[in-house]
């Protein structure tokens, strides 16, 4: 349900054991600091992102939408199952609580 697996995917195993136990205890400094996410070059998501296509094929499948993670990844632009480009919902992760509960929805994934 995190950006963890995208973060830790060329860093050692001792740094990835070190991550994961700062995320445990809630020391997100530290964690931001050991990857190097506060000097990454690609921007951070400052508000989710969807794609269309993938909504539409949610609710088909599912009867539900939800926001997928590897459209919230700093660096990508396009949908990996759709090559669409991803858009952005209304949902902003700045300014508000983390432990939000908001789910994907029309309001929320205006698509168009
Ligand atoms: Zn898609």
């Amino acid at each position: 349900m995190t950006l963890y697996p995208y973060y830790t995917a060329y860093q050692s195993q001792d740094v990835r054991q070190q991550v994961r136990h700062a995320m445990r205890v809630g020391e997100d400094g530290s964690v931001l600091l050991r990857l190097g996410i506060a000097a990454f070059r690609a921007g951070r998501v400052t508000q989710l992102r969807f794609c269309g296509s993938c909504l539409a094929q949610m609710r088909e499948r599912y009867g539900e939408l939800y926001w997928r993670r590897d459209h919230q990844l700093p660096s990508a632009l396009v949908c990996p199952e759709h090559a669409k480009l991803l858009q952005v919902g209304t949902v902003r992760l700045t300014g508000c609580s983390r432990h939000r509960f908001v789910p994907a929805d029309r309001q929320t994934c205006p698509w168009r």
